[in-house]
């Protein structure tokens, strides 16, 4: 997923600690020894995941097969999901099955012991609802089962799914759906064995409104696009963990970008997105020659209304983006390298739990700017490489320690409270630290390897490590074991961390250094030629003591508050509020209305509360901008707006 830049997980991490210890008492520990058993799945041996009540070490899900009727007037999935079960050899007759779910409403389960040809009603109970981790769904089954069939409702407010009205739409005539699973909301549009360690391959039937398509992360997506008749077919042949399992559904059209590309989108956004996204099978083919084939056939691009909470997400062969990368000039594509990246390290290699996490975010951060570099060269590699650095290093001075490691303990928490910058820019600054100091052949044999010896396995961060030590440390005496553990266990940033350099960026210091002095004039700055990346270095070395005529100056020199490109905007109007510069206030309220994107809108909102009239902007703005948010979103901005009332 792309959500960088996630400041205040201190104050996160607060709440949760204090949620953790209230949480570890009475019946949610008694919940806490259910699940933490080691589960074998996927030839994996003793893996405790603390977020999934499941229990696939005794009776374990390997196909996924939806049958579902998008019902846009009652906001609802309603069908039945048939899961392929086998029983662990020398695992009891009378084991039952262990499921996760949220709010779904469960009518009725069913078991077959001869293939599905055959059904028997099966008894089956809904656990207590825990806050985090939802209701475990227990089926009981006959010894030799091999297929379950539920039937089942979604919730209106399931926390995996985003309903749309039609003027929450580029189009505004057609209402809009979409999915987002990852960490662990899978179990709140379908009853699975909701755990990373988990992997099924699935197929559905799709059953919508007759004028629009739906779409999800596998194969058949094309072919229903040629044929619009609101009855589809999909089938995932690869088998992923639940929280890639991802569907879409909306007035949408299918532009090809190149031989296995494309881009899925409303008919108002498929041209600009085509021009933007132009490179994408470049990209594919670069990662292909660093670190080997891609492996799931096509690979397309969903991009969404503004109010998708993140920035991307990797769902196998069709990455959902938001419209916001969509800048005019191709300068905001490292998210489409990052989430292709993620065919390799997440989808292919997949974290087993979710404090591996950094597994998944570290190698694809590290492998988004290698593929920049490929495609657009060393330079921009480097800007992205230290504004991203800029970022973990503001992060971290604000965050707990225990937060500031990449194995990070998320037992009685949230597993979304682990998406800070820790996983993604500390993990891949680990990762060229690795590079920089064995050299960069002996390290691209490292990962091609990495990732054939783990192909389609999930797997932990002592999987990881064994695998490190075996292929790569045993061969070069300059990494020491010590140093591998300090980068993994270890809070804050080791002093051996690489420092990208970008010869661009020192020049854009030198006229942010000027103007800051006083020594140049707005109109002075030596901006004429500069890229995003640029803009945004220079924005982030801007202060807050900027008076209202000095901001001004550079508005009238620069236009920055009538900016398109939504990165450079977000930093202008971070400004706007630290300096109360006024004359963006329309802008703010503009961007803050239509873009639900949390990276930008959090840190805003975070800014506006600390003054009394920044609140009371913050409490106007958002009674008109809440509905149109994603829960995940609603659920930030609610929290900001509490504190410190
Ligand atoms: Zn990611």
């Amino acid at each position: 997923m792309m959500m960088k830049k996630y400041p205040n997980a201190a104050t996160i991490f607060a709440g949760a600690l204090i949620l953790g210890f209230v949480l570890t008492s009475g019946a949610f520990a008694q919940t806490m020894k259910e699940t933490v058993r080691s589960i074998s799945s996927a030839g994996q041996s003793k893996i405790a995941d603390f977020h999934s009540y499941a229990n696939p070490h005794q009776i374990v899900v390997r196909h996924v097969d939806l049958n579902w009727n998008v019902l846009f007037d009652r906001k609802v999935l309603e069908g039945t999901a048939t899961l392929t079960v086998e029983r662990v050899a020398g695992v009891s007759d009378n084991a039952p099955l262990m499921l996760d779910t949220r709010d779904l409403k469960i009518e009725k389960a069913e078991a077959s012991t001869d293939g599905g040809k055959s059904y028997k009603n099966a008894e089956f109970s809904v656990g207590a609802n825990d806050k985090i981790l939802g209701a475990p769904l227990t089926v009981q089954l006959p010894p030799n089962v091999n297929r379950v069939r539920i039937s089942y409702a979604t919730a209106p407010t399931a926390s995996g799914l985003q309903w749309l009205a039609p003027e929450q739409t580029a189009g505004r005539k057609e209402p809009f759906m979409f999915s987002q699973a990852q960490a662990i909301h899978a179990r709140s549009f379908i009853p699975v064995q909701d755990s990373p360690a988990v992997r099924v391959t699935y197929s559905a039937r799709v059953r919508t409104p007759k004028n629009l398509l739906a779409v999800m992360s596998a194969e058949g997506n094309e072919q229903n696009s040629r044929q619009r008749d609101g009855d589809y077919q999909f089938k995932m042949t690869r088998a992923i963990p639940p929280y890639l399992i991802a569907i879409a559904v909306g007035d949408l059209q299918f532009k090809s970008l190149g031989a296995r590309t494309g881009v899925y989108t409303e008919p108002a956004m498929i041209e600009k997105s085509a021009f933007e996204l132009a490179d994408t099978e470049k990209m594919v083919a670069a990662t292909e020659k660093l670190f080997g084939a891609y492996r799931w056939g096509r690979y397309d691009l969903l991009v969404l209304p503004p109010s998708f909470p993140f920035g991307g997400m990797e769902n196998p062969m069709l990455t959902f983006a938001t419209p916001t990368i969509l800048a005019g000039d191709k300068s905001l594509v490292s998210l489409v390298a990052h989430e292709l990246a993620h065919s390799w390290s997440g989808n292919l290699v997949t974290n087993a739990t979710w404090r591996d996490f950094w597994l998944n975010e570290g190698f694809t951060t590290y492998l988004e700017r290698r593929i920049i570099e490929a495609v657009y060269g060393v330079p921009r590699r480097e800007m992205e490489a230290t504004l991203g650095r800029r970022g973990l290093e503001e992060e971290l001075a604000e965050m707990a320690m225990p937060d500031q490691i990449l194995h990070v303990d998320l037992k009685g928490r949230d597993p979304d409270e682990g998406f800070t910058g820790v996983p993604y820019e500390k993990g891949a600054l680990f990762l060229r630290h690795l590079e920089e100091t064995v050299g960069r052949e002996k390290f691209d044999k490292f990962v091609r390897g990495y990732f054939d010896a783990h192909a389609f396995q999930s797997i932990t961060t002592e999987t990881f490590v064994d695998y490190l030590n075996v292929n790569l440390l045993a061969s070069n005496q300059n990494i020491a074991r010590a140093d591998v553990e300090e980068w993994i266990e270890k809070s804050g940033l080791p002093k051996n961390a690489p420092q990208p350099k970008s010869d661009a960026f020192v020049k854009v210091e030198t006229e942010a250094r000027n103007y800051l002095s006083g020594k140049a004039a707005a109109k002075n700055v030596r901006a004429a030629n500069w890229t995003t990346q640029e803009w945004l270095h220079f924005l982030g070395s801007l202060s807050s003591d900027l008076n209202a005529q000095r901001m001004t100056e550079l508005d009238r020199a620069f236009n920055l508050t009538t900016r398109g490109n939504a990165e450079i905007a977000f930093q202008w109007l971070l400004l706007s509020i630290k300096n109360d510069y006024s004359a963006a206030d329309a802008r703010l309220e503009e961007f803050l209305t239509t873009i639900g994107r949390r990276k930008f809108v959090k840190p805003l909102f975070d800014e506006l509360v600390k003054t009394p009239n920044g609140r009371k902007r913050a409490n106007e703005i958002y009674a008109k901008a809440r509905s149109g948010y994603h829960p995940i979103t609603q659920a930030t901005v609610d929290d900001i707006l509490k504190r410190g009332k």
